[in-house]
Parts: structure tokens; sequence; C-alpha cells
């Protein structure tokens, strides 16, 4: 199959210019990426039910005669509606249609069809509105259904993969390891790919699928080490002194046991491996990761090295600096800020002092790993709330140094068994302990009906000299009832907080609005700070004991816990307010058990059983490529395949030799997108 990867999409019949151009959007270039495009979904016509036992507001499959011809009138503005009626053993039901011309010759009265639809009472009937149907005798079983785009229908689709499949060798050459299969019970790829189109049954569909998210996370895991052990080479950068003391002992705090341990685990790695340490710091919201990176950049930069910490936002590089400029007056350390935002000039003098190895420290957001930014030796390169980064991103900052030693710090919790595959190529410390003094930050949900009574607790807070965030979802108001958040601070700061100081916040303002405004929040001139999830990263207002986010159904799990995670950062007591009218079951135990648990790593949990892993596969949040298939898996295959890539790695060290040929392939493709070097 791998040379189909070679032959662009246009060479099939039917496919000009301009619906290559439609495929391209799709991220379909070649058939063989065709091939690996799967559907969406399928309507399944292997099931019907009997019309007396259909389920209105549910989609369902009858199987049912034509009793007379379709009907069709004309209403409003030339549109068409149709009306047939259908019948089985049962009972009779509704079908209708809407401006479809052809309806009346497309279905035969007195002929048995399968329909496919979402059902709905009326008149004291069932009707199903504008059903999928097909001829009960010679149409499709389960009918695949694609991610459409403008101008190219899943119809399209379906029929240039019909075609691609005939392009197809007989038998497709298989990647996976035979033993491997064997074991686990998987299909071979050939079945895999044919049947995920076009399957027969539910079973072959479930089989297919299970072959393909155990694929994916193969491939996943197999690079992920690749990665790690292509990075495994010897570097210049040499650590001999540990002054983790030294510096803790410049903070205005005791360090956690965690703290310690995780700044001694680092250093320690540092200090005896000849290779490069690349680490991932993982502690939740508040448990102090700044303080360890920092303790790690004072070590490296004290052995005579140079050190880089990168932050996703100019709103938390300047935080950092300016915390970590404090912590070390009256060190012989420099530090520089590097931002977008400062000057032409102030670019220029940084860069160069950098580069002479007069600015020990440098800290700033992705304008550190611009073009033109050089270090003198660069030993430690340090990267905040790594999830907003890719791997590229890492991997260019990393090549400002010599094989510099890396730290990535994440607060997204990722449950255990996820974790291992998407951050196979790092090794991990843990900070499991929060600073004394944090207080559960207390959580309710409330209606939309007591807002006001919630504004009067925020109001009461204010006035003890306090602080507080409100976040909405979206910036302009363009859905009916989701809170914006430049209407909403319009409203509330001329109306319910007139007499207090209102600031907003959001990502469609300027680097220089958005600084300005953070900056009167963190120092008091801002009591009560609107804002969009720009505030979700990392922002550190010890002052601010409030958090209420309006529309909280629309959120994630995750995304929730980091927005509560601003507030609760000092030792007074904390709240947040997730304001909902949600009456979803789903969403409704999501918000209680935010209320219920404070722990990161049990909401991460619940997130991935409720939602499954697509929402850490899919949303790109890790720099991972991107997973087409995996948001299917579940706990068993992540830890299968987990497990597989363990016994491939050692039937076959550094996937060598013509029998891993097909895997290299895989990975190699799997990873190119995210541009991952070390992958040949
Ligand atoms: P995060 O892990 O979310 O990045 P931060 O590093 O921003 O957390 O730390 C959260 C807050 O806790 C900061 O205000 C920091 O100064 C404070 N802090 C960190 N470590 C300690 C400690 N050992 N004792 C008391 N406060 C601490
Ligand atoms: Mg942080």
């Amino acid at each position: 199959m791998s040379s189909l990867f070679e032959k662009k999409i246009e060479t099939l019949y039917g496919v000009g210019a301009k619906r290559a151009e439609l495929f391209r959007r799709l991220g379909i270039d070649t058939v063989g990426e065709l091939l690996r495009f799967y559907p969406r979904t399928y309507e399944d016509y292997t099931n019907p039910v009997d019309i007396d036992s259909v389920t209105p507001g549910e989609y369902c499959c009858v199987r049912a005669t034509l009793e007379s011809p379709v009907t069709t009138q004309r209403i409003s503005k030339g549109r068409l509606i149709s009306h047939g009626r259908i019948f089985d053993d049962t009972g009779f039901m509704t079908v209708t249609f809407f401006n479809n011309r052809y309806i009346g010759e497309m279905l035969k009265s007195g002929r048995e069809y399968t329909f496919y639809g979402k059902v709905s009472s009326s008149h004291g009937g069932f009707e199903m509105l504008s059903p999928m149907f097909s001829d009960t005798q010679t149409g499709n079983k389960i009918r695949p259904i694609y991610h459409a785009t403008a101008g190219l229908t899943t119809g399209n689709i379906e029929n240039a993969v019909k075609q691609a499949m005939r392009l197809l060798p007989d038998e497709i050459k298989e990647p996976i390891p035979q033993f491997i299969l064997e074991k686990y019970d998987i299909e071979s790829l050939d079945f895999a790919i044919r049947k995920i189109h076009f399957p027969d049954s539910a079973e072959e569909l479930k089989k297919a699928r299970k072959r393909l998210v155990f694929e994916e996370l193969l491939t996943l895991s197999l690079g992920l080490r690749r990665l790690k052990s292509s990075k495994r080479q010897e570097t210049p950068v040499d650590i001999k002194t540990d002054c983790t003391d030294e510096f803790f002992s410049l903070l205005p705090f005791e360090p956690t046991n965690a703290q310690l341990r995780a700044s001694r685990e680092c250093i320690a790695d540092m200090i005896n491996s000849k290779a490069p340490m690349n680490r991932l710091l993982q502690g939740d919201v508040g448990s102090g990761k700044t303080a360890v990176a920092a303790a790690v950049c004072y070590t490296v930069i004290k052995n005579g090295w140079q050190a880089a910490f990168m932050a996703p936002t100019e709103i938390l590089a300047q935080q950092h600096y300016s915390s970590l400029t404090k912590i070390l007056e009256g060190t012989d350390i420099k530090s520089e800020l590097l931002i977008g935002s400062i000057t032409a000039a102030n670019k220029r003098k940084i860069r160069e002092r950098l580069k002479n190895g007069e600015i020990d420290l440098l800290i700033g957001t992705n304008a550190i790993i611009s073009d033109g930014v050089e270090f003198k030796a660069l030993g430690l390169a340090v990267t905040d709330e790594q999830h907003r980064f890719g791997v590229r991103q890492r991997a260019k900052l990393s090549s400002k140094g010599d094989k510099p030693h890396t730290l990535v710090m994440s607060a997204t919790p990722i449950p255990r068994t996820l974790g291992l595959i998407i951050y196979g190529d790092l090794d991990i410390s843990l900070l499991d302990e929060l600073p004394p003094g944090r207080q559960k930050i207390s959580t309710f949900l409330v209606g939309s009906k007591k807002r006001e009574g919630m504004y009067g607790f925020i109001k009461d807070y204010l006035d003890r000299g306090l602080q507080a965030y409100i976040v909405c979802p979206t910036v302009e108001e363009n859905e009916l009832n989701i809170a914006s958040a430049t209407e909403y601070y319009e409203k509330i700061s001329a109306e319910q907080f007139k007499n207090y100081s209102v600031g907003l916040l959001h990502g469609k303002m300027k680097a220089k609005e958005k600084d300005a405004v953070m900056r009167d929040f963190l120092n008091g001139k801002i009591q009560l700070l609107v804002s969009t999830t720009v505030i979700e990263v990392g922002v550190d207002v010890s002052n601010a004991v409030i958090m209420a986010v309006e529309n909280a159904e629309r959120f994630g799990f995750s995304q929730l816990h980091q927005l509560r995670g601003r507030v609760g950062r000092g030792s007074e007591k904390s709240y947040c307010f997730l304001v909902s009218d949600a009456q979803g079951d789903d969403t409704l135990q999501r918000l209680r058990t935010m209320c219920r648990t404070n722990n990161g790593f049990e909401i991460a949990d619940m997130d991935l059983k409720l939602r499954g892993p697509g929402d850490f596969f899919g949303s790109r949040q890790h720099g991972l490529p991107e997973m087409h298939i995996a948001d299917l898996a579940d706990m068993d295959s992540l830890s299968t395949a987990q497990q597989a890539a363990d016994e491939i790695e050692k039937e076959f060290p550094g996937l060598q030799g013509e029998q891993c040929r097909g895997l290299r392939a895989e990975i190699k493709r799997l990873f190119s997108k995210v541009g991952a070097e070390g992958m040949n």
C-alpha cells in the first residue's frame, strides 16, 4: 500500500484539479491518505427494528414497503415537501422529504426499502424526516459517512474510496509482525482497510476499528521511543555541583518535599548521565513547578552554562520574569525578558548580550526560538505549559544549544496509562504535593437564576480587598445564550458592578493592551476581571480568590480544572462557581465531579472514561502527531499497545531490518506532520 502514498489523488477518475483541492482541504493528498481517511460514522442498515418499536427522538432503521406512490406538494417560496406511507408487519409510518424533485421516481410503491433516519411522533403516528434509504435487495448494508467539506459530499468521498480500493494490491502488506497480531488477536491491515470503509456487519467494523486503533497507538508508542533513544547522544553540558539548597535558601518559602525531590531528580539526572536530560515535570496547578524549574536553572547557571525558559504567553513570561528577578536579586545571575512586544532595539541588544554570554537566564515567549537568537552556551531549555507547544517548537529551542538538557512542565493531568504513551519519550518527575496552607477550592454549580446572588457574594469579597475572575466562553456574541466576554463586561461594569473597577481581557486584544490589563489586575487596580480562557494558563495572582465560569458546560473537564487553578493560590479560602443551566446527564455528571474533587488526576481519569482519549489526542494538546482513530481507544487498548511495543522492541531492537520496514514507514508518516527529527 505504501506506493499508494505516492499516487496523487488526481489519478482517480473524476478527481480533477478543483476536486483535488477540496480533498487537500481535508488533508488528503494521495490515494493512500484517502484510504487512511476513515469514515466519521456509519448508517447501519443491518439492524432494522419493527415500526411499532421505534423510539421517537432517536435514529432508527426500519425495513418497510412503500404503500403507494409518494405525493409531492409545493409549499412557500417554491419549496417542495413529499410524503410517503410505509409499512411492515407491525405498523405504518410516514417518511417525509424536502425539495427532492426526484423522490417520486426513486421510491417505487410496493417495493421494500431500508430507511434510516431520526424518528419523531406526528399526528399520533411516527414520522421519519429526510431519511436515507437503500433498496433492501441491492443496497449496501452499512454505509460509511465521511467528514465532508463544502463542495465535497460524503457520497463523493465514498465513490473516490471505492475507486481507490480497486487500486489496492490483492493483499495489503502487513507492517505489524505476525506474532503480535496473533497474540493480541488483531486483524490484518488488509482486512482493516477494506472493512473500515465498507463493513458487511457491525462485528467486522468492530474488528477493523480494533486493528486500526491498535496500530495507531503502537506506531505512536514505538515512534516516541525512537525519539527518546535518538536523543541519547552524549552531551557536552557537564553539570558537576547541585546548587538546589543554595537556591531554595533565596526563596521566601520553604520548598515542599515534592519540590525538593523533583529538583534533586533533575539535577542528579544531569550529573550522572552522559546523555542530556529529557524530563517532564508534572504537577497539578499550583503545585509550584516554577520554583523547581528555577532551581534547576540556577544550578545549570552556577555550573557555567546559560538557561532558557519558554512560556506560551507574554503574560506568563512576564510573570515568571518578574518573580524570578526578584528571587535572584543580590546574586550575580543576569536575566532578561525576550517577548514579541519589546522594541526592536531592545531585542537587538538582548541578542547581542546573549551571544556574548552576558545573559545567564533568558525568559520569554516563542520569541526566543526565532531565528537570530543565539546563545553562547545553552545548557538547559525549559518549556513551561509544554502542551501549548508542539514537538517542533520544543526541538527548536533545544537546537539553540549543543544537546542541552531539557525540562518541560505541564499541569494538564494525564491519566497514567495515557501518560505512558503520550510521554513515552520523556522521563517524569512528579509534584504530588501542594504547598502548605492551601485549602480546598469550594466549587458550586449554580443555575443562571442564582447569578445575582453570586454577584452579591463576589462583591463581599471585593469589598474586603480581594479579587475575582469571571470567565466567559467567547469574545463576541455569536451564538444564542452564550455569554460573550465583551458584552458581559459592558453589562456588569455598567450595572451590577458599576461601583467597582472591572477589567476585560481576551485573546483578540493587542499584546500591549493585554499586558496593561494583567498588570492592573496584578497590582490590584482591577478588582474583577472578565476574561476568556486566555487566563487559563499559568497566571498567578494569589489575591484572586473567586473564579466564576459562565456557560461552564461549554468547557472541557481539564480546562475547567486549569481555570479553577487560577484561584486558591494563597492561604485565603477560595471559591469557584460553575454557572450553567445544562440538563444533559453527561454534562451534569462532569460539572458535579468538578464540585466534588480538586484532584487533577481524578478529574483527568473521569474525563477519559466519559469521553475517551480523543480530547488528549485530538486537540493536539501535546504536540503529538494527529491521531485519526485512536480516540476510539479505551484503557485496555492503550496498555495492550504499550505492551506490544515493548515486545517488538525486544524482538527487533531499534526496529532494524527488513521485517520492520513497514513499521518504520508508518512511524515516519505519523510523525512527519509534527516535524519530529530522528524518525528515519
Ligand atoms: P504551578 O505549578 O501551577 O506552575 P506556581 O509555580 O505558579 O505553580 O506556584 C503557585 C504559587 O505557589 C506561587 O505563588 C508560588 O510562589 C507559590 N509556591 C510555590 N512553592 C511554594 C512553597 N513551597 N510554599 C509556599 N508557596 C509556594
Ligand atoms: Mg505554572
